[in-house]
């Protein structure tokens, strides 16, 4: 009897029969499934150390007729490495999902059709896939470097985080915006490759459309080395091409997003993970995984170098820092040699934001454009405004599936025309992207004098032109830039001064480097403010920080750069540690708020969640889930609470009510034990749509 890791939702393994010779560890297989011929991966359980197979590792026990054969063994594909199955298999029980979904669930579809082999039960070899997959120009060719300048030599300060990454171990890079630690994971990555002609090196990014500049970055600094650059827009194909050539070995580095930390690697010897407090890095559907913390375990069962590079790292890691569990080393200088842009709050109780600018802001724009520099303004908020409101009777649009507010959107100038209107304005719902037609009247009253509440970067960016009618004004977010290459245009565009302000959301709070950039304005920051997530003002501070960055990065003119924050809130404790620029002091100021509050890192949760078209039916049974978990807990003497059930947000999604529960405790052994219990709980409830996250980043 063989085990087998099918895409299957049952159970981590299912059983199969086999006459043949002796099956390895990670032998890929073809075997029947339903109708269906599937990829599989053979599972030696004792080989991984797990005597205990607990319950949902192994499908159903079939009576001996019913074990059907394995097809065949798939001989093109090599046998997937242990190291890599390890992890797979630690990632599987940690967050809570079959093995088999996540085994064969992650390799490429194309490897997955078995149209794409011949099925027989012997014959063909990689070299024939391989050739079939190969396409003639897929290197990063020259005419797409978008570098000018070379690599610098490391400074003083560079040349030390480097030195940390010898050893093995987790090195936190602490560098401030522009001090140079893309040139150091650059530095890093080919001193690995060429000091081991075999050591392959991985690189995490949260966007690769976000940072254009990166991949080019690397390519320059290994040349002719074959770089393995996984993100969406990569074909099928190209995927499986580079699937293979990953985990063969012929790729010596490989950049991508948050699944990249699932590719095979045999050779791994150091990880990378630039702005390792994104959240981007936790998924946030189907398997829950946070691909830092697998880079972590991944790098720690390799006996590799993890670095964890960011200007504002997360609570978490400097928890770990504190603990003496990770070494941190720091860039405290920008690279360039300029110092950082002073940060000014601007009280608008005390100087009003009209039309979303304050006096101040207009005369510093004012001031940066006849100076012939760039300002940048930054408000994380897309769309025209927020809302559409009835100011008779309080009517305001809501999306009916999702039952939050709609943001009223203007229709996009065209580039031709600057005035002329394409379509017509529209409102959308930013949850579940259903767009519809703006009212003529108030649905509930009739009244014709629908108003716009609040400001979008859209609003925003007609107040800037009807204050500053000479000035070029381009706008980037979501809306204006949908692909990572539109975006390196833009990029392009203020790079070679063809504008003079800018207006944008997140998007361009991330690694671009503005030579002319001598402002930078803050709009409005003061709902994330006061956002009740426990981690908000963790996540705030991290973009604002980033949008500060972009200010005077390369001074020139003798003007200093000046960052403006305008705000209702002066007072919070998060500005005070913004204006000294004490990344740290904040950090260790959230930390002392977390041990007292009890939450992670000095606790460990987990949210069960579930869906339901009738709200006090999934209210109901959470409530007697989270019952049932805290007397069974209380019965073991573990020491775990159950806070709940309350509506998560948005509350309703696609007409069904979504709420959880969240369970907390010192300790993730225990924690994982009660999951077990509430799996089990769930599995006899299947009326409800029930997910875990292990690790939420929202509660
Ligand atoms: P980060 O990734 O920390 O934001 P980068 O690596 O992008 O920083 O570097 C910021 C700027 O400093 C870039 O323009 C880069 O060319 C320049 N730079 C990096 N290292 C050096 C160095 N050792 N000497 C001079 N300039 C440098
Ligand atoms: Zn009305
Ligand atoms: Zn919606």
């Amino acid at each position: 009897m063989i085990s087998v890791a099918v895409d299957a939702p049952i159970a981590a393994t299912l059983d199969y029969s086999w006459t043949g010779p002796p099956l390895l560890h990670g032998t890929w297989v073809w075997v029947p499934l339903g109708r269906r011929d599937v990829l599989g991966m053979v599972v030696d359980w004792k080989l991984m150390g797990v005597d205990q197979v607990l319950a949902g590792d192994r499908g159903p026990p079939l009576a001996p007729e019913k074990i059907k054969p394995i097809k065949a063994v798939v001989s093109e594909l090599p046998a997937a490495d242990p190291a890599w199955i390890a992890m797979m298999a630690f990632a599987a029980r940690y967050y809570r999902r079959p093995l088999g979904t996540i085994v064969a669930g992650l390799v490429p579809k194309w490897l997955r059709d078995p149209r794409n082999f011949a099925i027989k039960p012997s014959g063909s070899n990689f070299e024939r896939l391989w050739r079939s997959l190969e396409s003639p120009s897929k290197k990063v060719s020259k005419s797409d470097r978008r570098i000018q300048e070379s690599e610098h030599t490391l400074n003083p300060d560079q040349s030390k985080a480097l030195a940390a990454m010898d050893a093995p171990g987790v090195v936190v890079l602490h560098g401030v915006t522009g001090s140079g630690k893309t040139r150091v994971y650059t530095e890093a990555a080919r001193r690995t490759i060429s000091s081991d002609p075999s050591a392959q090196v991985l690189v995490m990014v949260p966007e690769i459309g976000l940072t254009p500049q990166l991949v080019a970055r690397f390519a320059q600094a290994l040349e002719g080395v074959e770089i393995a650059v996984l993100h969406s827009e990569v074909s099928e194909r190209e995927r499986a091409r580079l699937w293979l050539s990953a985990s063969t070995g012929k790729a010596r580095l490989v950049i991508g997003t948050r699944l990249s930390v699932m590719t095979p690697m045999p050779r791994l010897s150091l990880i990378m993970v630039d702005e390792e407090h994104d959240h981007s890095y936790k998924q946030q559907e189907g398997m829950r995984y946070s691909a830092r913390d697998l880079a972590v375990w991944r790098a720690q069962h390799l006996g590799a170098t993890l670095v964890l590079g960011s200007a504002t790292p997360s609570t978490e890691t400097w928890a770990q820092i504190k603990r003496n569990k990770y070494s941190v080393v720091s860039l405290p200088r920008r690279a360039t040699g300029e110092p950082a842009a002073p940060i000014e709050l601007i009280d608008t109780l005390k100087d009003p934001a009209k039309e979303g600018l304050s006096e101040k802001s207009r005369q510093a724009i004012a001031q940066v454009l006849a100076d012939g520099g760039q300002a940048l303004v930054f408000l994380n908020r897309r769309g025209y405004a927020p809302v559409l409101s009835c100011p008779s009777c309080g009517w305001s649009s809501r999306c009916g599936d999702c039952g939050v507010a709609t943001v009223l959107h203007r229709p996009e100038r065209t580039a031709s025309s600057d005035r002329a209107s394409a379509g017509p304005w529209r409102l959308q719902c930013h949850h579940c992207g259903i767009g519809s037609t703006v009212p003529r009247q108030c649905p509930d009253c009739g009244d014709t004098d629908l108003s716009p509440i609040g400001r979008g970067v859209q609003r925003l960016e007609d107040t800037l032109a009807a204050v500053f009618p000479q000035a070029r004004i381009l706008r980037i977010d979501r809306d204006t830039v949908r692909q990572g290459k539109a975006l390196a245009v833009e990029i392009e565009k203020i790079q070679r001064h063809e504008v003079d302000i800018v207006v944008g959301t997140q998007m361009l709070a991330k690694g671009h480097d503005f030579a002319r950039m001598r402002l930078v304005v803050v709009a409005d920051a003061d709902t994330q403010l006061i956002n009740p997530d426990f981690r908000a003002p963790e996540r705030l501070f991290a973009t604002l920080i980033q949008v500060a960055g972009r200010a005077g990065r390369h001074e020139q003119s003798g003007v200093p750069a000046r960052v403006l924050i305008q705000t209702r809130y002066p007072q919070h404790r998060l500005y005070t540690y913004l204006l000294q620029q004490d990344v740290a002091g904040f950090a260790q100021a959230e930390l002392a708020d977390r041990e007292s509050a009890h939450l992670p890192p000095f606790s460990h949760m987990a949210a069960v969640r579930a869906a339901h078209r009738d709200e006090a039916h999934a209210r109901k049974l959470l409530r007697s889930l989270r019952d049932d978990l805290q007397q069974f807990a209380a019965q073991q003497n573990w020491p775990i609470s159950a806070y709940g059930p309350v509506a998560r947000y948005p509350e309703m999604q696609a007409g069904r009510w979504r709420g959880q529960i969240v369970l907390e405790s010192g300790s993730r052994p225990l924690l994982h034990q009660l999951l077990s219990v509430a799996e089990d709980w769930m599995a006899g409830r299947r009326e409800l749509d029930w997910h875990v996250d292990v690790d939420p980043v929202e509660v």
